[in-house]
Formats: C-alpha cells, sequence, structure tokens
C-alpha cells in the first residue's frame, strides 16, 4: 500500500516508534529513523522488509536539528509522505518539586517538536496532495493523572496541535490524526514500574500487575505493533477522510 513513499518517524530506534516503522515497511514505505541509542539492530528489523533505510540523530529539543533532519529526509528521498511524531520523555513528580529542566525538555520533545517537523513536512505533502501526519499521542492526551503534569500537558496540547493541523488541511488531500494508547510495555514504561517496585517494596511482577489494574479495565498491554497497524489504517484510502482524530487504544482507561 506504501510502495514508493517515505515516512519519517521520530524515536524509532525502541519502543513504539520501533513497532510502527515495521508496520509501515511491511507496507514498502522507505523509512526515514530517528532516535538514541542503538542503530544498527532497529536499522536491520525494518530493513529485513526490503526497503531503503536512512538514520538521522537529531536531537528532538533542538529545532535546528530538527531542520537538519527535514532536509536530510528531502535529501534522500524527495520528501516526507508519511511523519509520525513519536519521540518522547517521561517525569513524575509533583508540581511543586517537579524540576523546570525536566518541563522545558519534556514540553520541547513531546510537543515542539511535533509543530517543527510539521511545519516543514506540510509543504511537500500540499504539493503532492498527499500526506498523513500521525501524532502519538497518550491516553495522557485526554484525561490526566497526578505527577505527570508536564506529559499531561504535552499530549493534550499535540491532541490539540493534531485537530488544528487537520482543520488547516482538511480540503486537501493530507490529513492529522492522533493515536492514544494506554500502557504499552516499552522501555519509558518499564522504569515506571521498577520505580514503583522499589518504592512499594514488591516484585516487577507485582507492580506490573498494579500499574495495569489502576487505570486499564482489560489487564493487557498494548503493543507496538497494534499501534503500527492503527497508523497503516491512518494510510489507508479507507482513513481518507478521517480527520483531527485523537484514538485510543488503552484497553479501557478513558472509558471510565
Ligand atoms: P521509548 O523510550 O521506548 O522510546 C522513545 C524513543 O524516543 C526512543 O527511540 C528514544 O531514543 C527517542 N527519544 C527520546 N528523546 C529523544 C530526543 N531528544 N530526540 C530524539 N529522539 C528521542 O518509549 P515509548 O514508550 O516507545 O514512547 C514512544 C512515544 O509513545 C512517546 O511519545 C510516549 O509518550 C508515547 N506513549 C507511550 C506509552 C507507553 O505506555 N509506553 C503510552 C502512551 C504514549
Amino acid at each position: 500500500m506504501l510502495k514508493g513513499k517515505t515516512a519519517l518517524v521520530t524515536g524509532s530506534t525502541s519502543g513504539i516508534g520501533l513497532g510502527i516503522a515495521v508496520e509501515l515497511a511491511k507496507q514498502g514505505a522507505h523509512i526515514v529513523m530517528n532516535g538514541f541509542g542503538d542503530v544498527e539492530g532497529p536499522k536491520a528489523q525494518i530493513a529485513a522488509h526490503g526497503v531503503k533505510v536512512e538514520y538521522h540523530g537529531a536531537d528532538m529539543s533542538k529545532p535546528a536539528e530538527i531542520e537538519d533532519m527535514m532536509k536530510f529526509a528531502a535529501g534522500k528521498f524527495g520528501g516526507v509522505d508519511v511523519l509520525v511524531n513519536n519521540a518522547g520523555i517521561q517525569h513524575v513528580s509533583p508540581i511543586e518539586d517537579f524540576p523546570t529542566e525536566r518541563w522545558d525538555a519534556i514540553i520541547a520533545i513531546n510537543l515542539s517538536s511535533a509543530f517543527h517537523t510539521t511545519r516543514l513536512a506540510i509543504p511537500f505533502m500540499r504539493q503532492k496532495n498527499w500526506g498523513r501526519i500521525i501524532n502519538i499521542a497518550s491516553a495522557h492526551g485526554l484525561v490526566a493523572s497526578a505527577s505527570k503534569s508536564a506529559y499531561v500537558a504535552a499530549k493534550h496540547g499535540i491532541v490539540g496541535l493534531t485537530k488544528v493541523a487537520a482543520l488547516e488541511l482538511a480540503t486537501t488531500g493530507v490529513t492529522a490524526n492522533a493515536i492514544c494508547p494506554g500502557w504499552v510495555l516499552t522501555p519509558l514504561v518499564q522504569k515506571q514500574i521498577d520505580d514503583r517496585a522499589a518504592r512499594e517494596k514488591i516484585s516487577v511482577e507485582q507492580a506490573t500487575k498494579e500499574l495495569l489494574q489502576e487505570k486499564e479495565p482489560s489487564l493487557q498491554f498494548t503493543t507496538p505493533e497494534q499501534l503500527g497497524g492503527m497508523a497503516v489504517f491512518f494510510c489507508s484510502p479507507a482513513a481518507d477522510n478521517v480527520r483531527g482524530q485523537a484514538w485510543a487504544s488503552d484497553g479501557g482507561w478513558t472509558a471510565q
């Protein structure tokens, strides 16, 4: 379905971003990867599906590096047809103790980076009259939890940005939508489980159970592959008129 198209997925060296990049590659899209840590392993996982894979290590908190990454993608593939804004970090702390430097980093990486990639991707998408902007928000883009002020603010913000982009592009073939996952067992969540186990002096297994019980009626994690499937749907012709939505895969978290 995506043969000849290019998808750029921020934060695709790990977790959800990698899962989405693999599912888009299965549909034939060439992939521009981004993110920190091991690159070669994830790159091989994506390339196994017979597509071209390029990597750019832009730090999503730095607008100049984001601009460089978008120029790099244009140089390699002519432009970006599918933009997945996924890179994200977390910090858990009550507002009065929240380190201001962590607040700034979360807003920059989880929210402002999507503004920069989107503003730079739109001209190419308009020119082709086809494009998909897929923002990885969160259940925390729809509801809040204590001690996650920056994350919840950024995720509510990205849902808002998604709606504005969808409206500005409504008469074109470019759509913008958000995916709102509940718990997905990635390094970002494993850290929260490990912290809970240490804090409550319980096993990691017990902490995992409690984390799910607290929020998700299904008591199940969503997988990166399932979120990749959702992104593939947003890229399909069936979703041509799905615009400005924030779709959850959260085991019933936000239905309560
Ligand atoms: P992860 O830690 O496995 O992956 C995060 C990715 O972002 C990595 O590739 C990392 O290198 C990259 N990254 C972090 N800071 C970066 C920066 N400054 N510049 C470039 N890349 C950077 O986490 P994940 O769980 O896969 O999270 C991916 C996205 O999904 C995030 O936006 C997160 O908020 C969102 N999300 C996760 C869950 C969950 O339960 N795991 C739930 C809802 C939403």
